[in-house]
């Protein structure tokens, strides 16, 4: 691997890939990692070759029986350590997230340090993964043994590269389950700097495997037939993709996949705090989230003047180099400004009202950056595109509603499940709304807040199965029953 020798961090001895604890070259594509902001290459990574895929599988699976029955305290002791590792080496790691995805400086930092806490948390179940009995009568005895899944693989994304790795791979490793990650080809590093600490402290030779490359390596690690649960986020088409492919092994499957977001405002609310949420909602890490809110439900009564706060607020964020740490960094990569930039020009086309932003983001310091206006398009039709479809940019949509019923059949209108929002001071609307709309999380006089120990996931084409807190930890147990015929005493 080859690193710039501008950037603070240094790349020189990380492998391509960590396979029964040995750093190896990969077999594979030779690629260069692209910095969005200064569109140069700083690093090269080779992606793992097919024979390499099956290497990490088999060495996942031989260090399977070690590690599930290492004592549940010393399981959590090593992970501890890993999160304090994590942590030590929080300015590097923040350093690359921010460089290799484009994210403001304090953005990456948080998700490096998220990464840790992931750890930490799961660090304090590991001793905790208590089973039931069950009454049978006085002649048997029933009980119920929470066992590691077996090997699993975590396909990653490029948006949240370390946040994501530690939220599945912490609860597989606590669960006593043993881990093949594979990042996504944009964002690999992170990835592999996290399986070389973990070695480190102490995690056994092939329990946390880390292997790179694009969609085929993925596929085949998920299609695997040592491959017991497959932990993927992603968009909503790869999901499918990789939900077949874990058929073949009969791997059970966490999605966590795109969304199209409703954040509603009734005029009770305060709007300025509202008006906040809503534009870090929509533009924070450039929009690329998939708990983004996305669309904007407003009453009609409060619509202009909720839209005017929130247009301010998105014409004074900052756009610069990660490095600067700026409100907005680049989007990653040329496809996903292209994706951006499509869905502009067709709203355009439609002769949808664009009240700010809507063209490319020209920052000086940075002249070829992949930089996108922040951009809000207002009282956009139920059925446009835009209104239906996850962009995964900085763009907001605007709706307006009179009516409870009206509000909810909005919302409740994409095909999408992720999480929804809703502003108001009345706590019986909002309990209403909680309680019937489609998503797998609500927030309310807020967005997104609550951090890591809540469940998180998607109904509908958002998604199955949660992560983050206790929850997290189901998708890596394997419930095993025992039952005990004992007769009674005579
Ligand atoms: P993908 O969903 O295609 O990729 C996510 C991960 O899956 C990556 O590691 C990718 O590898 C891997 N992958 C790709 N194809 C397969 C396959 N057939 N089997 C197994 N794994 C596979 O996202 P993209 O990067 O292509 O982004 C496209 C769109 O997805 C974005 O525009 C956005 O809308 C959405 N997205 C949603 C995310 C979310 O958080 N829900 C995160 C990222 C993207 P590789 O990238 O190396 O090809």
């Amino acid at each position: 691997m080859t690193a710039g020798l501008q950037y603070p961090f240094d790349l020189g001895s990380l492998p391509d890939a960590v396979i029964g604890g040995i750093g190896h070259a990969g077999g594979g594509l030779s690629r260069q990692l692209v910095d969005p902001a200064a569109r140069i290459s700083f690093a090269e990574v080779r992606d793992a070759s097919l024979a390499q895929v099956d290497h990490s599988a088999f060495a996942a699976q031989t260090a399977l029986r070690l590690w599930a029955d290492t004592p549940p305290a010393r399981r959590a002791q090593v992970l501890m350590a890993l999160a304090d590792l994590i942590a030590s080496q929080a300015d590097e790691l923040t350093a690359v997230e921010c460089v290799n995805v484009g994210k403001p400086l304090s953005q990456a930092r948080r998700d490096v340090l998220r990464a840790a806490e992931y750890f930490r948390f799961y660090a304090g179940a590991c001793d905790k993964l208590n089973g039931d009995t069950i009454p049978l009568g006085p002649d048997q005895t029933a009980m119920t043994l929470l066992q590691p899944v077996g090997v699993t693989a975590h396909i990653l994304p490029w948006n949240y590269p370390i946040s994501t790795l530690a939220r599945g791979v912490a609860p597989a490793l606590a669960a006593g389950a043993t881990v093949v990650a594979k990042p996504s080809e944009l964002t690999p590093l992170s990835t592999l700097m996290v399986a070389k600490l973990a070695l480190e402290a102490g995690v056994p030779d092939g329990a946390f495997n880390a292997i790179c490359g694009a969609g085929e390596v993925g596929e085949a690690l998920a299609a695997h037939p040592n491959v017991a649960h497959v932990t993927f986020t992603g968009s909503t088409e790869t999901g499918r993709r990789v939900m077949q492919a874990a058929s073949g092994p009969v791997a059970g499957v966490t999605l966590e996949l795109g969304g199209k977001s409703p954040v509603m405002v009734w005029p009770d609310a305060d709007l300025d705090a509202a008006a906040e949420g809503v534009a870090r909602g929509i533009f924070f890490n450039a929009g690329q989230v998939c708990a983004a809110g996305s669309r904007l439900l407003c009453h009609a009564d409060i619509h202009d003047a909720l839209v005017d706060r929130v247009v301010q607020r998105a014409r004074a964020m900052t756009m610069g180099h990660g490095l600067t740490d700026p409100d907005l960094g680049p989007l990653i990569s040329e496809a996903q400004f292209a994706r951006v930039e499509g869905f502009v020009s067709r709203a355009m086309a439609d002769g949808l009202t664009c009240a700010t932003g809507g063209q490319r983001a020209h920052v000086p310091d940075c002249p070829q950056g992949l930089f996108y206006e922040p951009t809000v398009f207002t009282r956009v039709p139920e059925t446009c595109d835009i209104a239906q479809v996850e962009v995964f940019g900085p763009v907001l949509i605007t709706q307006t509603f009179e009516t409870e019923e009206d509000a909810l059949r909005l919302a409740n209108g994409t095909p999408f499940g992720l999480v929804a929002g809703i502003y108001t001071a009345d706590a019986g609307h909002a309990m209403r709304f909680a309680r019937r709309v489609e998503a797998g999380q609500v927030f309310v006089n807020g967005f997104l807040q609550g951090g890591d120990t809540v469940p998180f996931g998607g109904v509908k084409h958002s998604g199955i199965g949660r992560e983050k807190g206790v929850s997290g930890l189901r998708a890596y147990l394997a419930e095993k029953s025992i039952v005990l015929s004992h007769g009674e005493l005579s």
